[in-house]
């Protein structure tokens, strides 16, 4: 099993390789040649870690499996308290995955917590001795995981930009004060997506890389346009699926749907991979907020940046061009050319339209729809008041576009986020005046909800901020060569 860019099928790396280098030097990102589909006989009966260890061999041919199964116990059994791959019942037919019981509270732990042991292992496996130095564009929840992973290890650095003013309270304390002598935090003027177009002019600087290669110091990525931020999501698709079948006493085999709440596309890409490897998947529902470029794009087969940038209550999802859409459109179309025109027409004129064929075959693993504001709010009060299930604003999109397409076919919805990340956004949803503070949010919330707030959140309060600079989005190039 290979990796190339989606861009040009020459540009042929293994599975270490494609995790140092994060995003090809075409600009394209790599994709796998072939998926595999393992056998998965008694995978049910596996806890988290144990099924960790058997799926993520298949799609790290090139690691040791002893390393990746010694690996997936120590982080799936450690960092998430017994709680990795939580999968609880909402009302008939439908539960939720929630994937925040991690350290930094979002599913991005998942694989921010997994991925710097792999990134290591990969070094040591090419033999590469270079400093990795991690240039990380975050709408919020990447940049904390990505900090808490990679904090103070060896060989690595990690800068961290997130849009001034686009993340919650709570998410940019999280960032200014992150401990670690090898981590840096930036404010950016602007938005996720000049954050994002910063980082990738950067990575695609021949002068930066020349000049760091001096220094010994080579730029990586730990966006979701890494292949090693994909991997570990794949497994609690698989794992979620059992716990749903074992729930409803249904015969491992019966099909399920997923509806995923998304942003950069790569939590949900990562549920395609599962499928792929034969996880039966009726169809991904993806779920969007007012940026809602993504599903006009799988429902029309135009996609179309060039659209107001709204912020909203669920700002993990403020994408207006997903990273991760390049992947799919190669895996539906199977042509590199193809491809590669596509992103030079979303380059130089913010859109593209794709052919029938290539739409028609990602409609039939995927369906699409948004939720604006309101209609966000309204779910989360009333998932509550129904159903006792107590939802943050990313989740809440999830939930509002989960109920249209519901049907006969049990559901799985990605609970990405705890509610106490978004504290006022919350509290707003519910029709409550939020207070100035998001502490004495939390604080309304665990009265009105009865659920605790996670400790690593509360213990904010009053943390000294290390990091409180804002930078105009050209000082990235600078910060990257520093
Ligand atoms: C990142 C994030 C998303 C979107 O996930 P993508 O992989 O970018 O599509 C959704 N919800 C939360 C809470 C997130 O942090």
């Amino acid at each position: 099993m290979k990796y190339f860019s989606t861009r040009n099928p020459n540009e042929i790396v293994n599975s270490a390789e494609a995790i140092i280098t994060g995003l090809a030097p075409d600009g394209g990102l790599f994709v796998p040649d072939s998926i595999p589909t393992p056998d998965t006989t008694g995978w049910e009966k596996l806890t988290y870690p144990e099924l960790a260890g058997e799926v993520l061999p298949h799609l790290l041919p090139d690691f040791d499996k002893e390393f990746l199964k010694t690996a997936a116990e120590e982080v799936y059994g450690k960092a998430f308290a017994g709680k990795a791959g939580y999968t609880t019942k909402i009302k008939d037919n439908m539960y939720a995955l929630e994937l925040w019981h991690g350290p930094t509270c979002a599913f991005k732990d998942y694989a921010l917590q997994y991925m710097p042991r792999m990134l290591v292992e990969a070094k040591k496996i090419m033999g590469r001795t270079e400093t990795t130095r991690f240039l990380v564009a975050t709408s919020g929840d990447t940049g904390k995981a990505a900090l808490e992973g990679y904090k103070d290890l060896e060989g690595i650095e990690i800068r961290v930009f997130f849009p001034d003013d686009g993340t919650s309270e709570i998410q940019r304390l999280q960032m200014a004060t992150q401990r670690g002598n090898n981590v840096g935090v930036y404010a950016v003027e602007g938005t996720f997506d000049v954050c994002q177009r910063g980082i990738k002019t950067a990575f695609n600087d021949k002068e930066i890389a020349a000049q760091l290669k001096e220094r010994n110091i080579a730029l990586s990525s730990a966006n979701s346009i890494n292949w090693g931020r994909l991997v570990p999501q794949v497994v609690y698709y698989f794992y979620s699926y059992y716990r749903l079948v074992e729930g409803e006493n249904l015969p491992v085999g019966t099909v399920v749907d997923f509806c995923v709440p998304s942003g950069n596309f790569g939590d949900v890409l990562a549920g395609y991979y599962a499928k792929q490897m034969g996880l039966p998947v009726g169809r991904f529902i993806v779920a969007v907020n007012d940026n809602n470029s993504l599903s006009d794009f799988i429902n029309t087969g135009v996609f179309d940046s060039t659209r107001t940038f709204h912020k909203t209550s669920s700002p993990s999802m403020d994408v207006l061009v997903p990273s991760n859409l390049e992947r799919l459109l190669y895996h539906a179309c199977g042509d590199t050319e193809k491809v590669k025109g596509w992103m030079k027409e979303l380059a130089e004129t913010g859109k593209y339209t794709v052919d029938e064929e290539t739409l028609a075959t990602i409609r039939k693993d995927f369906v699409a729809d948004w939720t604006n504001e309101e209609q966000c709010a309204e779910i989360i009060g009333r998932y509550n008041d129904e159903y006792g299930y107590f939802a943050d604003t990313h989740t809440a999109v999830a939930l509002y576009v989960a109920e249209k397409f519901e049907g006969e076919r049990p559901m799985v919805v990605l609970s990405t986020a705890s509610p106490y990340k978004f504290p006022r956004a919350v509290l707003a949803a519910l029709g409550k005046e939020a207070p100035k503070s998001d502490f004495d949010a939390i604080d309304m919330l665990e009265e009105y909800s009865g659920v605790t707030a996670p400790t690593s959140l509360t213990e904010l309060k009053g943390m000294e901020e290390r990091f409180t600079g804002v930078i105009t989005s050209e000082t990235i190039q600078k910060i990257a060569i520093e």
